[in-house]
């Protein structure tokens, strides 16, 4: 039968009395962790299925699954090395569905000495932390995550009087302190092949037969007994939740993250590099890692993400673009954005520098739309769980940032709908990256975003250009008025009138804002209104409650 780890509780050795309450959430499962290694058998450890947390915004229910999942199998491996734990599994009758009602009764059944955890991923959930503190008057003892190879500190100290924050030159730094790709010593060191980045020549589409070879599937694990126990409970707990579990097949444990990475190292990061912006829509997947659940669980760490793939590129298995463009996602804008999340506060995420305010259409919750893009696009995450990285930024981002979405709206769906969604990831990559909602003045570039120099807004060529989507579509990606116009493309030039006034400070928008000024009057007002009628025919209202 299976068990939850609550049930094995008794197995448990039995300390002289608790001393601290050592909590973990579920995108903390190191089980290396510091915090891991100095429990002793006077601690309790707290883990919390909570249903409040797959509602505050609506969570695809592959990703609570793989939470939950991966949560149960990690209390079993405290579990095995004696360390006590108080599991409140989703389906108790005692559990309040709260974080914080579930430490209040934790604190007053154990009376611990202090409340001990590594810092969290979000804002909500260090200030529900905070407050538990403060109402019981129990020390809190915030540690720092040593997931990163960056501390808060550390990257405040970074941006401590920048101009501005670009992302290139905080990778060159993380570069330069862990010594990746590398050649030569202290000050004279020099990167690997002479460049810091290969950018441009990682931008290939495929031929028109697509991809060749096929890459490799990433490796899924079949669900086992405690993956199949969770499912059964969300059934009863959680029947609402958007996408369904039928494809779930993420890993769930270290040794099965372990063996995802292993899987992408030996099968599909030497075509990663030159092909990571492209895309195929018989091919979800691509040469992508699909490592960010992992990653974001902290299933995996990112220093061995990053060795294993020098690694293979010193055994001649993956070129130098391949290895540096992984690396760069991991040491440059992985811990980037998240040092932006905790420099910038929890005002960050009411950023709307654009003030759009439109509805997210219905079809992000249904892939119940003509566009085949979209379709493809959107029906993948509701699958599986999952877009890689050039889906969410050129295609359901793009649409969302040139039709007006509010991007508040839009970070919630991807915080929600993605596997790897955790806060402090989502909410500077859609708000800044997607939405380019945080503009802020420029000393050298006049105003720019803060995350993005520049809004990543693109017609429908562009998509055409990276894919075969447009092959299969009622649309055509060059028409911007008239029945067979692409919505991407009536959009982009929308935005680019709506927006002019306010991008017009921003020096890397200068060349594309001539292009409005050269269409006529007549040109400008076709595309308002055929831009109005599509917003109505979408469902993409204006929005107000969402400014929070
Ligand atoms: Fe997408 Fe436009 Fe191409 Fe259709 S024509 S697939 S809507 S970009």
């Amino acid at each position: 039968m299976a068990h939850t780890p609550s049930a094995r509780l008794k197995q448990t050795k039995n300390g002289s009395g608790p001393q601290r309450l050592a909590i973990f959430f579920g995108d903390q499962l190191d089980p290396d962790s510091s915090l891991v290694r100095s429990l002793g058998p006077e601690d309790t450890a707290l883990m919390m299925e909570v249903a409040a947390e797959s509602r505050h915004v609506p969570s695809h229910a592959q990703r609570t699954a793989l939470f939950l999942s991966a949560m149960r199998h990690f209390a079993d491996v405290l579990i095995r090395r004696g360390i006590r734990v108080r599991y409140i599994a989703l389906e108790s009758p005692e559990n309040s569905g709260e974080f914080e009602t579930e430490i209040v009764r934790a604190v007053a059944a154990i009376k611990p000495a202090e409340i001990v955890c590594v810092h969290p991923g979000e804002w909500r959930v260090l200030a529900m932390l905070e407050r538990v503190a403060n109402s019981g008057r129990i020390p809190l003892n915030i540690l720092p995550d040593d997931h990163f190879l960056t501390t808060r500190d550390e990257f405040a100290r970074w941006a401590k009087g920048r101009a501005s924050l670009t992302m290139e030159f905080f990778y060159r730094e993380q570069r330069r302190k862990t010594g990746y790709l590398m050649e030569g010593k202290g000050k004279a060191a020099k990167p690997a092949g002479g460049t810091w980045n290969f950018d441009k020549e990682n931008r290939l589409p495929f031929g028109k037969k697509g991809p060749e070879p096929k890459p490799r599937p990433p490796l899924r694990f079949k669900p086992d007994e405690t993956t199949r126990a969770v499912f059964a409970v969300m059934k009863r707990v959680l029947p609402d939740l958007p996408g369904d579990v039928d494809s779930f097949g993420w890993p769930v444990t270290r040794e099965q993250a372990l063996e995802a990475l292993d899987d992408f190292i030996t099968h599909r990061l030497s075509r990663f590099g030159p092909f990571e912006d492209a895309m195929w829509s018989s091919e979800p997947t691509l040469y992508h890692s699909t490592l960010s659940s992992s990653l974001n669980l902290k299933l995996l760490n990112p220093r061995e993400c990053c060795e294993r793939a020098i690694e293979a590129h010193r055994a001649g298995k993956a070129p130098l673009q391949s290895v540096e463009a992984f690396i760069r996602q991991i040491i440059g804008w992985r811990e980037f954005i998240r040092g932006v999340y905790w420099l910038e506060g929890p005002a960050y995420a009411a950023r709307n520098g654009l003030k759009q305010h439109g509805e997210l259409p219905s079809f992000y919750w249904t892939a119940n739309t003509d566009m085949a893009c979209m379709k493809s696009c959107i029906g993948q995450v509701l699958e599986t769980g999952f877009g890689h990285h050039i889906q969410r930024l050129m295609v359901t981002g793009n649409f969302a940032l040139i039709s007006g979405v509010h991007p508040r709206a839009v970070s919630d769906w991807y915080l929600g709908m993605f596997v790897d969604g955790v806060d402090w990831v989502t909410l500077p990559n859609t708000l800044g990256m997607i939405m380019h909602a945080d503009q802020r003045p420029d000393a050298a570039k006049g105003v720019t975003g803060l995350v993005g120099t520049k809004p990543y807004a693109a017609s429908g060529k562009y998509i055409q250009r990276m894919s075969n989507y447009c092959t299969t579509c009622r649309y055509d990606p060059a028409e911007r008025t008239g029945s067979a116009a692409c919505p991407f493309t009536v959009f982009y030039w929308d935005f680019l009138i709506r927006t002019r006034e306010k991008l017009s400070d921003n020096q890397r928008m200068t060349m594309i804002l001539k292009n409005v000024d050269r269409m006529t009057p007549e040109a400008r007002t076709q595309i308002t209104i055929d831009a109005n009628l599509l917003r109505r025919k979408f469902g993409i209202e204006k929005n107000d409650d969402l400014g929070r």
